[in-house]
């Protein structure tokens, strides 16, 4: 069973276009089951039913005419309950419905599950039999195991058909995802992609297809050239039978067809890229539906010959590519170093198919004030390339090929952005401070030096958390001590006197570094932040060491350190930035020994904020880890993005117990997680008692604006009932509530997510 299971999905994933993947549903349960009939309705949101979609054993000619409303007949029941109905006699059920011209008066064993994506019921999966029978328990359960399964890959071609397909006109068609940046964008998709990466390889047109010809005939020879030396270096270290595989490879590249076929694609329009990858797709996909075993390993060399050609072709036009003047960066898992490759003039907006609102590329997307769409699963991202597109970041869609009307509709919020952004402007060189005077500073978090100049246009009094690791990312091996110092350095001057918090490196959990690969299974509970650097002394002196010289005659320098989990770690670091500073003092630097701080993001440092506090200048809050971690929610899975929510009660009462435990110590706390920078939140934090807060530059006048109006008794009698209710939703609720009746603009009011 198992095995035919994942036979039906590898080939149902392989499909694509949703008719072809129903008619494969359909024929291979029906087999793998030995049932007569096997048949699949899908809901309709326009006719608000259940369509019958897919048949093998029922008259196909009512395929797309036949249909049940919700609750209606058995499969309308189905699809209500969310529920399997296993029936020996079908028709003698009181919620038969009979569908005339369908054909079911012959069989009366009936099984239907429902098809279920992300809490929504996509449909109903039957299946029936002539004679009178309960299909049995495992029937049931493979049913249910498949519907499964394929819920997602029904979803997904559901969307990309919703998109229109080929040389018809492109529909109007919308995905969701989460808010990875507030704001609006609306531009041309520019579709990025990992190198070689035969998957990701969009479909784009080419204005000149000899020229592609030429250019893939060119990857190939030289393709066929590294295998052939590639297999001449390695002739003494095979045996025979691996040596047969290079020649395998290169009868593959040898192979007319092969080759012909992708040549019949690029006539055809398609791009060399493009043609290869779907070419090698589909040949892989062959031979992965092979019964051989040793055939179906040959997918494997199939995919890494295309792999190859891909690379060759990749490197020839990389620096080619052009920009749209309002690019829309698109791409699977966007990261640092693709959104760096585009002109900074040139970039409005990003969608990320994975991820979710707190991944760090959400977080540099918020950093440049770039609107962000993240975790749009269902985007059929590959064929977006030089689409029109529009990405509203504030409640996490795409709107693909937009009709006039939706684009007026946009034109306009845009706008009202525009006048709330320019009232936001006259507030720069006041004060955050609430109406009845009390003053929270704001700053900044930053990483790029490009985002220096945007944060203090807009009023920042100083960095709050400076992401170390981004200057490192971008990058393709260590910086050494004194890059990172000249690094430091300009930081530190661009916001002399105020204050600069730089964060010790922080990488592990979805921060990699190119030249430096973990892999772990577990990765945000692994080896992450200070776990890494207190392994790693020299990388961690040399880093204090740079940042010590680069504040001599500045003196605005604070560090701060990441994921400190026990006190044996602090004291750990601690006795490293002694001995750096000690030794520098050796050298005859002049330089005093700059505020040491904790950021408090693992629960274990919310319970001992207090003891962490003695040892330190300072805490800051790192309240997306914290969030992550007393949630037990991935922050970059958009799978569980819904229950990422840092109004959580017990978010809330963790901040308020972390600021008790620093005053009681006499030391200031601050917050540098997303938290800070949502005007809502900032209300409660500024209630709590913060000292400061520290978020995107774009976030900051925001923010300043919300406080501004605002009377601190107000915000206290706020978090006093927040703290009563026992529910997130009741929470946001509340905190909306409180800003509407004050007549905050909508673009002032909560971004972070629900
Ligand atoms: C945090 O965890 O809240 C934080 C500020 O650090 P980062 O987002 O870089 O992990
Ligand atoms: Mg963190």
């Amino acid at each position: 069973m198992l095995e035919s299971l994942r036979r039906i999905v590898q080939e149902v994933n392989a499909a694509g276009e949703l008719e072809a993947v129903l008619e494969i549903i359909v024929s291979r349960v029906r087999t793998a089951m030995g049932t007569a009939v096997c048949s699949v309705y899908l809901y309709d949101a326009v006719l608000d039913r259940y369509v019958f979609r897919a048949t093998e054993g029922l008259n196909s000619d009512l395929i797309g005419q036949a249909g049940l409303a919700v609750g209606e007949g058995l499969v309308g029941k189905v699809a209500k309950r969310e529920e399997p109905i296993n029936l020996d006699d079908a028709e003698a059920h009181p919620d038969y419905r009979h569908l005339p011209g369908l054909g079911e008066e012959r069989f009366r064993g009936f099984l239907g599950v429902p098809i279920i994506h992300q809490r929504k019921v996509l449909g109903v999966l039957v299946v029936q039999e002539a004679e009178r029978r309960r299909f049995t328990e495992s029937d049931e359960a493979f049913l249910i195991t498949m519907s499964a399964q394929l819920a997602g890959v029904i979803a997904h071609a559901e969307a990309t058909g919703a998109m229109g397909s080929g040389t018809d006109a492109l529909r109007t068609a919308t995905f969701h995802g989460v808010s990875g940046a507030p704001g609006i964008a609306m531009g041309d998709a520019v579709v990025v992609m990992p190198l070689a990466d035969l998957s990701a390889v969009p479909s784009r047109r080419c204005d000149d297809p000899d020229s592609e010809i030429v250019a893939f005939q060119r990857s190939l020879a030289a393709v066929r050239s590294d295998i052939k030396s590639l297999a001449k270096n390695m002739e003494s270290q095979l045996r025979r039978e691996e040596h047969a595989l290079f020649d395998v490879y290169l009868s593959m590249l040898d192979d007319q067809a092969l080759g012909q076929e992708v040549v019949d694609l690029i006539r055809g329009g398609e791009w060399a890229q493009g043609a290869i990858a779907q070419v090698m797709r589909e040949h892989a996909r062959t031979f992965e539906q092979l019964e051989d075993v040793y055939l179906r390993e040959r997918a494997v060399d199939i995919k890494d010959l295309g792999r190859r050609v891909l690379a060759h072709l990749q490197q020839a036009v990389e620096v080619e590519r052009e920009y749209p003047e309002n690019t829309i960066l698109v791409g699977e898992e966007l990261t640092a170093s693709m959104l760096a490759e585009v002109p900074e003039d040139r970039l409005v907006g990003m969608v990320s198919v994975r991820g979710s609102s707190n991944s760090h590329v959400a977080i540099m997307a918020r950093a440049l004030g770039l609107p962000t769409v993240v975790g749009a699963q269902d985007l059929p991202f590959i064929r977006l390339d030089n689409q029109s597109v529009i990405v509203d970041g504030y409640v996490g869609q795409v709107i693909c090929n937009p009709s006039a009307d939706l684009c007026q509709q946009y034109e306009r919020q845009l706008e009202e952005e525009t006048r709330v952004s320019r009232g936001l402007d006259a507030l720069r060189d006041l004060p955050c401070e609430s109406s009845d005077g009390h003053r929270v500073p704001l700053l900044v978090n930053t990483g790029l030096m490009s985002e220096v100049g945007r944060s203090l246009d807009q009023g920042a009094e100083g960095v709050g958390l400076y992401r170390t690791e981004i200057p490192f990312l971008l990058r393709d091996r260590f910086p050494s001590e004194e890059e990172q110092r000249l690094i430091y350095r300009e930081q530190l001057q661009a916001f002399h006197p105020k204050p600069v918090t730089m964060r010790t490196l922080d990488i592990g959990g979805d921060k990699a570094l190119p030249y430096f690969p973990i892999t772990e299974e577990n990765p945000f509970l692994g080896w992450r932040g200070i776990r890494i650097t207190l392994d790693h002394p020299e990388i961690f002196l040399s880093q204090v060491r740079a940042m010590m010289k680069a504040s001599v005659g500045l003196d605005n320098l604070r560090i701060m350190l990441p994921m400190i989990s026990n006190i044996l770690e602090l004291e750990e670091a601690l006795e490293l930035i002694y001995r750096a500073h000690e030794e520098l003092l050796e050298d005859g630097l002049e330089l005093s020994l700059p505020p040491i701080g904790v950021m408090v993001e693992v629960p274990a440092a919310v319970y001992q904020a207090q003891e962490m506090a003695r040892r330190v200048d300072f805490l800051s809050v790192g309240s997306n880890d914290l969030t992550q971690y007393l949630l037990a929610v991935d922050r970059n899975n958009s799978r569980v993005a819904g229950l990422y929510n840092s109004f959580h009660p017990a978010v809330l009462r963790a901040m308020l117990s972390v600021v008790k435990g620093a005053h009681a110590e006499g030391k200031p706390v601050s917050v540098c997680g997303e938290m800070a920078g949502d005007p809502g939140a900032a209300v409660l934090l500024l209630a709590m008692g913060y000292d400061m807060l520290s978020m995107s530059a774009y976030n900051l006048p925001r923010v300043k604006a919300v406080i501004r109006q605002i009377h601190s008794d107000d915000a206290i009698a706020l978090l006093k009932t927040v703290l009563r209710l026992d529910n997130v939703r009741h929470i946001q609720e509340s905190v909306e509530e409180f800003l509407v009746e004050r007549g905050i603009s909508r673009h002032l009011r909560p971004l972070l997510a629900v």
